[in-house]
């Protein structure tokens, strides 16, 4: 059975939103493919008239550090395995560096993108759930009567609900940009899989802290769960209740664990666990992720030892 009719490859965002103007319901954006194609050949998806290859356009696939402002910006269609190894992201995002790694195996990570990751809006996607805690924006190419649009948003604006994201016809993720991290901060990703578990995780995690310099509290705090919702999840209760804490402090961690299970909305999947061992999770993921983003902090050592 075809399930396409034609393939694209397009050099620029402009030549790629032209021609999904096309079919506007009938095209579909591929990148690494690895969620997509898989979906056609299930028949999870109908098939197609025509896919759109973004993965050869240059502006898509750059890394790049913003020389006037503070921003690291990362396009949409860089692969995870790029992301793993990329020398300024090991430095300065180490929990999306982190999850992107955990990304499927090599084969996957060297052709699966970020912008796939976050598009696909799986509640429990590993480098959406790294992003998040970056406090990352996402920035959507729209086109408008023959000429592109670009807008910065948070990234949560992108989810809409499981495996939905709120793209309409004539639109596309082109990247995603986070402030770096300064002195007295870091972070950090961990997740939980099944044993042989190849895709998605029980639970993941991904924590960034700013300590204050003087007192050693947290100064600012962002804490990502993935699937604790039905959306990838910020969990801004426990985040306050981290604010002004000694993040070494047992009973500061365990405050802040009390208010992200009691904010997060687990379920139990068939496949994967019961909501009352991903409660248990949330507890085990963020005392440890703490403990080792502090440790990152106090030692200031990179991801991948000393430089
Ligand atoms: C064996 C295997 C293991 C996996 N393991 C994991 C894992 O451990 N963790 C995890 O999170 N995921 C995992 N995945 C899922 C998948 O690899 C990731 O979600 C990946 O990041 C998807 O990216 P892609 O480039 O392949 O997306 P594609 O399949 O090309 O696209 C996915 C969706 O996003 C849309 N899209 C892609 N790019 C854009 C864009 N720039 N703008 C708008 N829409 C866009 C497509 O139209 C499609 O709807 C696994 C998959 C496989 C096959």
């Amino acid at each position: 059975m075809t399930r396409w009719r034609s393939y694209h490859t397009p050099s620029t965002v402009e030549e790629a939103l032209a021609l999904l103007a096309q079919h506007p319901e009938r095209a579909r954006i591929v990148a690494g493919g690895t969620d997509l194609l898989l979906d056609l050949e299930l028949g999870h998806e109908s098939p197609v008239e025509m896919l759109v290859d973004i993965t050869h356009i240059p502006q898509l696939t750059q890394i790049q550090e913003d020389d006037r402002e503070p921003w690291i910006q990362i396009g949409a269609a860089v692969t995870h395995g790029r992301i793993e190894r990329d020398p300024t992201l090991r430095r300065v995002a180490t929990c999306l560096v982190e999850a992107c790694s955990v990304v499927g195996g090599p084969q996957v990570r060297n052709v699966a993108t970020l912008g796939g990751n976050v598009a696909h809006a799986l509640p429990a996607a590993d480098g959406t759930v790294g992003l998040l805690a970056l406090d990352a924006q996402v920035q959507i190419a729209t086109w408008r009567e023959g000429q592109v649009d670009y807008t910065w948003h948070p990234l949560p604006a992108v989810f809409a609900g499981p495996g939905r994201n709120t793209l309409q016809p004539g639109q596309m993720l082109t990247a995603f940009r986070f402030r770096p991290p300064g002195p007295g901060e870091a972070s950090a990703f961990d997740r939980i899989m099944r044993p042989q578990g190849v895709a998605l995780p029980i639970l993941g995690a991904a924590v960034r802290l700013g300590l204050d310099p003087e007192r050693g509290t947290v100064a600012h705090a962002t804490i990502a769960l993935g699937p604790a919702g039905p959306v990838p999840f910020r969990a801004t209760a426990a985040e306050q209740a981290l604010r002004g804490a000694d993040p070494t402090d047992l009973r500061a961690v365990e405050q802040v664990i009390q208010a992200a299970q009691a904010e997060a909305r687990l379920r139990t999947s068939r496949h994967r666990a019961s909501a009352a061992y991903r409660h248990e999770m949330v507890a085990v993921l963020l005392r440890r992720l703490l403990r080792r983003t502090v440790d990152r902090i106090r030692t200031a050592v990179p991801l991948g030892g000393p430089t």
